[in-house]
């Protein structure tokens, strides 16, 4: 095993090879956004297979959202790992639950609930409480807290006070809600996600054969992103170990932002209070970053008040120099919009691969303006989690037939099987010419490349996993990978990194979101959002917000209150500020040309000289049409993906 061991090593610094060389046992990595932590892991899981220490398929590592995981697969398998697991802790519970129920339970297998809402509206219609669907998706979401923080109904409106939650509804009408949710969905055969995490502790805590077949099985356990773990995923993390110690956390405290959700860092501070042999290694040595993201990163997490010990990790950048952060203000979000659009196509023709750029905000609802902003400019892009791919009617299509097809578990190739049962949906051999047809196609087509995936990566996969690999990931929202911008919420970017971020719509009233305001513990986890966000950055870094909404809503807004101490003395911003208050917008987006029948702001040169989107060509003449079409193609050949995009349906 002696060479790949070597190059494992080689690219650690001392700290990091401390926790990749430590015994078995207890290791806790406290560290800040960008030092290494997951690579470490990733090493020390290596470490220990190519050492002889455990086997490929006794490691189970956890991470938080689906992305992550398959990136620490991808990760593992280039350290030439085979046959180790890296899951969302759902994932691993789902497919632990589908083993053991048969001997737990017994009786018919369970279905996934989709659709939760549909759910939560019968229970609150039964328990008598307003069905508003803004109320429901409140009353889902602390639904959600509670079974992460393992409060039952009956103890809901204690529990819910002592945290000071903010109910959507009286206390003792959420807990009823609550108390009929679990009951309709119970009788209806079907588990939420939570209900996976539950049952797997249950299943390991009161049955001794399995809790030991499992723990046989599984020897070596890895969290990522310890900070964000809840009672419940500690609950299995518990179950899972039983009294062993052969635990690896990594996380950073400044990066909790899911203590809304029931999450917390306590487990990751107090690891070593609770393992007092626990190795414990601090990383300091930023890698992403530059030095200027860095420095600016310092700032956003430095104003946080009341920093828990063991989170006062000060960054200090490695790479080399890059441009300074940068800061504009715009008129409205429409101009924001474009301004990015125009700055992400300027990136991608200097060489900056669309993959390697994203555009972050606080509620998903952001991201249509940037979406239009970026069809425009026919810059392929793909929305994270936007409940937007496994959304549409033909990928519920195909998802249902998929699951049917898998209860008989047809024989064949994966991707070929997949490929044939797609095609009465609409999946034809040749790419329909355009429209709604050519939309379908591609999602679908998107369907088998995820197939193809698995396939590669999963010897003998088979309809039926690939069919649990579709729930995991309608459930996580992470749609099947198209090269493109990513456009992302903030919380979904968390552990990933680009070139180039884009950090839009700062204002009061959505960074720090609304109710958070007057909520100290609430305002401090957005800080943790923004800092989250900057260290996302490998090089470039823009910073951005507009002072109205726009399309008609002129009510101004305030610049988040985050910003102050962090813009630079002589900036632009406050020159171009100064000039639009004068009455001249002569500078930046503000000038950009209107097209004449829809009245957006038009971002790219063709357009501009015809004064026409390329989204409203209703009444073009076929002769600009057809330059239209040149242009967008020529686009797409210059950035080498295909002319289509999947996900840009509203
Ligand atoms: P986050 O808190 O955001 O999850 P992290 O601590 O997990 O960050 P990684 O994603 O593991 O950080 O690493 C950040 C980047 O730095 C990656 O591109 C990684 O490959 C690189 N990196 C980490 N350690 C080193 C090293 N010793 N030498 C060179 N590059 C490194
Ligand atoms: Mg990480």
């Amino acid at each position: 095993h002696g060479e790949p061991a070597d190059t494992l090593l080689a690219g650690l610094d001392p700290e990091q090879l401390a926790a990749v060389r430590a015994p078995r046992g207890p290791v806790c990595v406290l560290a800040g956004a960008g030092t290494g932590k997951t690579r470490t892991i990733v090493h020390r899981v290596a470490q220990l297979i190519h050492s002889g220490h455990v086997a490929p398929g006794q490691v189970l590592a956890v991470t938080f959202t689906a992305r992550a995981a398959g990136e620490m697969r991808t990760r593992l398998r280039g350290l030439g790992v085979h046959g180790a697991q890296a899951r969302t802790f759902h994932a691993a519970a789902l497919r632990q639950l589908r083993y053991f129920w048969p001997r737990v339970v017994g009786g018919p297998q369970w279905d996934l609930l989709d659709g939760k809402l549909r759910i939560v509206s019968q229970a609150a219609h039964r328990a008598g409480v307003g069905t508003e669907s803004e109320v429901l998706r409140d009353l889902a979401t602390e639904i959600e807290w509670a079974k992460a923080s393992l409060v039952a109904p009956d103890d809901y409106v204690a529990e819910a006070g002592r945290a000071g939650r903010a109910s959507p509804a009286p206390a003792e009408q959420v807990a009823s809600v609550y108390r009929w949710y679990e009951s309709l969905k119970a009788k209806a055969n079907l588990l939420d996600f939570d209900d996976l995490l539950l049952h797997t502790a249950a299943a390991l805590d009161e049955h001794a054969a399995v809790a030991e077949e499992f723990r046989d099985r599984y020897r070596c356990f890895v969290v990522d992103e310890y900070q964000d773990v809840t009672p419940l995923q500690q609950r299995v993390l518990d179950a899972w170990l039983g009294d062993r110690d052969d635990l690896t956390v990594v996380g950073d405290a400044n990066q909790t932002i899911y203590s809304f959700a029931g999450a917390s860092p306590r487990p990751l501070l107090g690891f070593t209070r609770r393992f007092p042999h626990a190795a414990v290694v601090r990383l300091e040595r930023d890698y992403r970053s530059t030095p200027e993201v860095v420095s600016l990163a310092n700032r956003v997490i430095g104003a946080a008040r009341d920093r828990p010990a063991g989170s006062r990790l000060k960054l200090v950048g490695q790479r080399e120099s890059g441009p300074e952060p940068s800061f504009a203000e715009f008129e409205d979000e429409p101009t924001e919009a474009a301004a990015v659009a125009r700055r992400i196509g300027e990136l991608i023709d200097a060489g900056t691969p669309a993959s390697e750029i994203a555009v972050l905000y606080r509620v998903n609802a952001q991201s249509e303006a940037y979406e239009q902003a970026l069809s425009e400019l026919d810059i392929p892009y793909l929305v994270r989690g936007g409940e937007r791919f496994f959304a549409r009617v033909e990928v519920r299509q195909a998802m249902a037939a998929l699951r049917t097809a898998a209860g008989s578990a047809p024989t064949g190739e994966l991707p070929k099987v997949v490929r044939e049962l797609l095609e009465p949906l609409g999946l034809s051999p040749e790419p329909p010419a355009g429209g709604a047809a050519r939309e379908r196609w591609e999602s679908l087509l998107a369907l088998v490349e995820l197939a193809e995936e698995l396939a590669s990566h999963v010897e003998g996969a088979d309809l039926a996993q690939y069919v649990v690999e579709l729930d995991v990931r309608a459930r996580a929202q992470h749609p099947p990978t198209v090269e493109g911008v990513t456009l992302a919420s903030l919380h979904a970017a968390k552990g990933l990194e680009w070139d180039a971020v884009f950090l839009v719509g700062l204002v009061e009233g959505t960074m720090p979101i609304q109710h958070a305001d007057g909520n100290d513990a609430a305002v401090e986890e957005e800080r943790r959002l923004l800092y989250v966000g900057v260290t996302r950055a490998r090089r470039h870094l823009a910073l951005s917000w507009s002072l109205s909404r726009g399309d008609g809503n002129r009510r101004p807004r305030r610049r988040s209150r985050f910003l102050y101490g962090l813009i630079p003395e002589e900036h632009p911003t406050a020159r171009l500020t100064r000039a639009r208050r004068a009455g001249g917008a002569a500078t930046g987006p503000a000038a950009a040309a209107r097209c004449r029948v829809c009245g957006a702001a038009l971002i790219n040169a063709v357009a501009t000289k015809l004064g026409r989107c390329a989204t409203c060509p209703a009444d073009l003449d076929e002769e600009l049409l057809a330059r239209l079409r040149e242009w967008r193609a020529k686009r797409a050949r210059a950035l080498k993906v295909p002319a289509y995009v999947v996900f840009t349906d509203a």
